[in-house]
């Protein structure tokens, strides 16, 4: 598995911080408290329409706000909350959460943001799973097409079951973002038959742009373009990143050049600055 080295690393740190909160309650205890403290806390990264610099949508990503420790990664505990179950709850509030803001936003008139989310394998594959989506749509009053699921190549290790999942949520009406592509294994036959709508082209893919001869961005944006996928760069931190990607049509494009993840607040001022 091509991550293999960064998921080893997480694991180190993840070790580290649960021996560390050893001294008082497990890590597991800890993430189920959070929970119940509301101690998550999403922040948001906008996703921009390349050739425009308009923002069409934000990405999710949850942080825990930890009473002594500050905001933590979602690398530290994320990992933790796959292996004990936690993830399904947690994933839950995500989602809920996601959407209420965005019907917030639209309600507020930023009418056309799309909200991204990422769904971890063991959620994506939980019994309730479509059931807890449908609820919090109608709950949080959402036309689906704003929502964008992003799920990892893993879910297609089990092609069967995942695509019975993804017709499911094609019906429903949600959009599907294959994230981190490239770095794992699904085949390009495969491919081909997936309902899906987005490739986010992984970061390490960006990072090569600008100093390797050896790059596969164009070949995933050819590849794309011939599926009719929307193609979305991940990682994007330099002006010659950005103008490689759009010379070789990437639509779309996140990354600390345009902005970091941000607190709900500073988000919404970022998109009401740069919607065109
Ligand atoms: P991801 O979904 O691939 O998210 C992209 C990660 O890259 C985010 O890290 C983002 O902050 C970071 N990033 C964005 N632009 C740049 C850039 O220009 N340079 C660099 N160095 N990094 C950039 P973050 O927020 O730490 O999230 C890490 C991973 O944790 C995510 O990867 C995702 O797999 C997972 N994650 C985050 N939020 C959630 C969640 O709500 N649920 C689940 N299941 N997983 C989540
Ligand atoms: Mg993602
Ligand atoms: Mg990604
Ligand atoms: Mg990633």
């Amino acid at each position: 598995y091509a991550k293999k080295t960064g998921k080893n690393k997480y694991k180190v740190f993840t070790q580290l911080l649960r021996d560390d909160l050893n001294n008082h309650f497990t890590l597991e205890n800890g993430l189920r408290k959070a929970l119940e403290k509301n101690e998550f806390i999403l922040y948001y990264q906008p996703q921009l329409h390349l050739e425009t610099g308009s923002v069409i949508g934000v990405e999710s990503l949850i942080r825990w706000n930890h009473p002594k420790k500050g905001l933590l990664s979602p690398v530290l505990f994320i990992p933790v909350a796959e292996e004990n179950g936690l993830i399904v709850q947690i994933g839950y509030w995500v989602l809920d959460t996601a959407c209420r803001q965005l019907t917030l936003w639209h309600e507020k008139g930023l009418s056309n943001i799309t909200m991204g989310v990422n769904i971890s394998p063991i959620q994506f594959r939980h019994k309730d799973f479509i059931n807890h989506l449908e609820k919090i749509l109608t709950d949080n009053k959402l036309d689906p097409k704003y929502l964008n699921l992003e799920i990892t190549e893993s879910v297609f290790m089990n092609i069967d079951e995942s695509l019975f999942l993804l017709k499911k949520l094609k019906e429903i009406g949600v959009k599907i973002s294959i994230d981190d592509f490239g770095t794992g294994y699904s085949s390009l036959s495969v491919l081909k038959d997936l309902p899906i709508d987005y490739l986010k082209i992984d970061k390490s893919f960006v990072d090569d742009l600008y100093s390797n001869e050896k790059n596969i961005v164009q070949p995933i944006i050819d590849m794309g373009n011939n599926l009719n996928l929307q193609l979305v760069a991940e990682g994007i931190e330099c002006k010659e990143q950005l103008m490689i990607l759009k010379e070789k049509k990437c639509h779309i494009g996140q990354g600390y050049y345009f902005c970091k993840p941000m607190d709900v607040n500073v988000t919404e001022a970022f998109i009401k600055n740069n919607l065109k």
